[in-house]
């Protein structure tokens, strides 16, 4: 587990929009943090810096207090949940789920128990040997966890999980993620433009507006004293 500390991040990308701009945030280890605001405030981009999948034009990231700006993707030891599941079609829901540890070259009986924990943890045990395309779309994003969490990684980056799912899917998915979180107390950095999310998921949000940070609080401090209109709007407007 980690903290991770962005001071005065910025990205600019090649074509000259700056889509971040000088954005500071602190979080905690073991904390789950929401980063919301409408499409194009660069909630995406952020996470994909903090991942190591987009580079930080200025400022400095640090994950367990160390720089991390020019380590690759593989060496910052977090796992990235995207809205596309991303799952390998051919393979079992067992081997997507192995798939990192395979990779990693652990054991064959490490990597069964590994798998067969994670499995139990998000209740997959009866479809492991099914194909992601007989898995309905709930299932599917519990493997793509599932393979996030088997590596036991310092945080969590998840990019909108929960947006191809139907609305009945989506809450239960929501409790499920809470559930989650709390038992393994790993950092979360959890990406939507969703307000209902944004208010009941996270134990602070970060309200992002092009590219600027506009806010950062508990659900509670956002409601009760948010800092400008922008923010009263998008968090007191329905979902
Ligand atoms: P969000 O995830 O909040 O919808 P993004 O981080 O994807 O926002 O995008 C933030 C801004 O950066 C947007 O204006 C978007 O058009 C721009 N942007 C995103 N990716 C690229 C890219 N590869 N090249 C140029 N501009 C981009
Ligand atoms: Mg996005």
């Amino acid at each position: 587990m980690a903290d991770i500390v962005l001071d005065k991040v910025s990205k600019k990308y090649p074509d000259g929009s700056l889509a971040v701009s000088e954005v500071n945030i602190e979080i905690a280890d073991g904390e789950f943090i929401i980063l919301v605001g409408p499409s194009g405030c660069g909630k995406s981009t952020t996470l994909n810096m903090i991942a190591g999948l987009e580079d930080i034009s200025s400022g400095e990231l640090r994950i367990g207090g160390s720089r991390v700006n020019e380590k690759a993707p593989k060496d910052r030891d977090i796992a990235m949940v995207f809205q596309s599941y991303a799952l390998y079609p051919h393979m079992s829901v067992r081997d997507n789920i192995a798939f990192p540890l395979t990779l990693a070259k652990l054991s064959k009986s490490e990597i069964a128990s590994k798998v067969d924990e994670a499995a139990k943890i998000l209740d997959l045990g009866q479809y492991m040997d099914r194909k992601p395309a007989n898995l309905s779309g709930g299932q599917r994003q519990r493997v793509a966890m599932g393979r996030a969490i088997v590596r036991n990684p310092k945080a969590f980056l998840m990019d909108e999980p929960l947006s191809n799912l139907d609305a009945k899917l989506r809450v239960q998915m929501r409790t499920e993620i809470s559930r989650l979180q709390q038992r393994l107390g790993t950092t979360t950095v959890y990406v939507t433009h969703d307000q209902t999310e944004a208010m009941t998921l996270g134990d602070r949000v970060v309200v992002l507006r092009g590219g600027h940070v506009q806010q950062i609080g508990s659900p509670q401090e956002l409601y009760a004293n948010p800092a400008n209109l922008f923010v009263a709007g998008f968090i007191g407007s329905p979902a």
